[in-house]
């Protein structure tokens, strides 16, 4: 394990803590383990800021970092407190770290049993003004911090003063996750590319009369055959009408020949997600009607990609993509020139959205819609609405345009239940961005080709 890509993001945030309160104690804990059922657990996934922090993936572990300092001087002690070595326990659940070898595999200062948390917290609070934590998390963390307060407020008739201030740590955390370094890019490219031969691989195995669970299972075994852990979230196959759902999980319907198949579906490798759309024949030759839906919608991918750049903001993307599904939309007659007036007028009015309802892009990280700002902080704006993200090298966004026509009275029949997503993962370099997931085919002749050599 590489630590020191961890100790840095921890110096990192330090620096940050002693820029705004001098010092002060962060605390983050990794996540809960869920109980399934009697005696089952959900699969053990942990908190994404915290194993940003540490690179440690076992349950029952919370970070507290001790930042000190003088001048321009900041001082980091980092403790970790995780499930100390059980020899029963382990017979049943698996190997533990332990505190004891965890300093030397981490590179981390100090390791301590989380039994200590409690009792160590009473006396690393003693005397520091500023804490960092997630605020509001959940009841049981509110819980063991009036805990903590308390027992460092009891020491008060002893000169010791309790924090007096409470910051939020996650803001702080998730600027630094927005700006994606070498070996997390290295990382979201190896998973993007499993979850493209994933997709071919589901594209392949279509048939008509297979069912949507059958195709994803298609995608699972590519997921776990290549090594990685698990989904990015659950994965979406739509056949015909449930194309035009944007949340449906692949269920039981069976793909039927002249409908389309929407597969969203990405793995998550070592920690970092992929997140890839793709829309197919079920039969292997795409309609008319269905090819020239599908031709708008990549070539509003093709504006919004073009958009992706540094110096542009988030919403230009999205913005270039709109114009051209719009005016796709009126040159389909799905929308009426004659009732909207101009392509102008069929934007602001809004009158896409019965057609197009969501938005083109959203970070990409460890987590499938990663954290930081939309917007840029700008103090001078506290009233207006402050301008959106300028786009620069490092963050990850997905560009995902669609369409999505329900039948209706206004609305030509050879339309109908022609749901149409496609969407890539860019990463955003000096100059431009870099498609990751392009290991899938996106022209409507490569996935027919794709599909006939199957
Ligand atoms: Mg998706
Ligand atoms: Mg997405």
């Amino acid at each position: 394990m590489n630590n020191k890509i961890y100790q840095e993001r921890r110096n990192a945030l330090a620096k940050k803590i002693f820029a705004k309160s001098g010092g002060g104690i962060a605390i983050i804990s990794t996540a809960p383990e869920l109980a399934r059922n009697r005696d089952s657990e959900f699969p053990y996934r942990h908190d994404s800021d915290f194993f940003y922090l540490t690179g440690f993936e076992e349950p029952g572990a919370t970070l507290v970092m001790e930042i000190k300092g003088s001048g321009k001087n900041c001082e980091l002690q980092s403790h970790l407190f995780c499930r100390p070595k059980d020899p029963e326990r382990e017979i049943w659940d698996g190997i533990r770290l332990g505190p004891e070898v965890a300093p030397i595999e981490l590179g981390i200062e100090y390791a301590h049993s989380n039994q200590e948390l409690d009792r160590k917290l009473g006396e690393l609070l003693t005397d520091q003004d500023a804490i960092y934590i997630r605020l509001a998390e959940n009841a049981e963390a509110d819980r063991r911090l009036r805990h903590w307060m308390k027992k460092v407020r009891a020491q008060a008739r002893s000169g010791i003063n309790p924090p007096s201030e409470l910051h939020d740590i996650e803001a702080l955390i998730h600027e630094m996750r927005l700006f994606k370094d070498v070996h997390e890019i290295d990382t979201m490219r190896r998973a993007a590319a499993i979850s493209a031969r994933a997709h071919i691989r589901a594209m392949q195995r279509c048939k008509p009369g297979i069912r949507e669970y059958q195709l994803e299972a298609e995608l699972l075994h590519e997921f776990r055959n290549s090594g990685a852990q698990s989904v990015a979230y659950n994965s979406i196959v739509a056949g015909g009408a449930n194309s035009c759902v944007l949340h449906y999980r692949a269920g039981s319907t069976e793909l039927r020949s002249g409908e389309l198949c929407l597969i969203d579906a990405g793995c998550e490798l070592d920690g970092y997600a992929s997140d890839i759309t793709r829309t197919f024949p079920v039969n292997g030759k795409f309609t008319g009607p269905q090819r020239a839906l599908y031709n708008i919608t990549l070539a509003a991918q093709e504006a919004a990609v073009a958009m992706t750049k540094p110096g542009n903001t988030f919403i230009e993307p999205h913005d270039a993509a709109l114009k051209v599904l719009t005016q796709g939309l009126l040159d389909e007659k799905l929308l009426k020139l004659s009732k909207l007036g101009s392509l102008e007028n069929a934007i602001e009015t809004g009158a896409y959205r019965r057609f197009y309802m969501h938005r083109t892009s959203h970070w990409l990280g460890m987590d499938v819609h990663d954290v930081g700002s939309y917007r840029e902080e700008t103090a001078s704006l506290l009233k207006e609405e402050k301008p959106w993200r300028i786009l620069k090298a490092g963050m990850v966004i997905t560009v995902e345009p669609g369409l999505y026509i329900r039948p209706a009275d206004d609305v030509d029949e050879a339309f109908w239940n022609i749901g149409i997503r496609i969407e890539d993962d860019a990463v955003i370099n000096e100059s431009s961005c870099e498609l990751i997931s392009r290991g899938v085919p996106v022209k409507a002749d490569e996935i027919e080709a794709t599909m006939k050599n199957a």
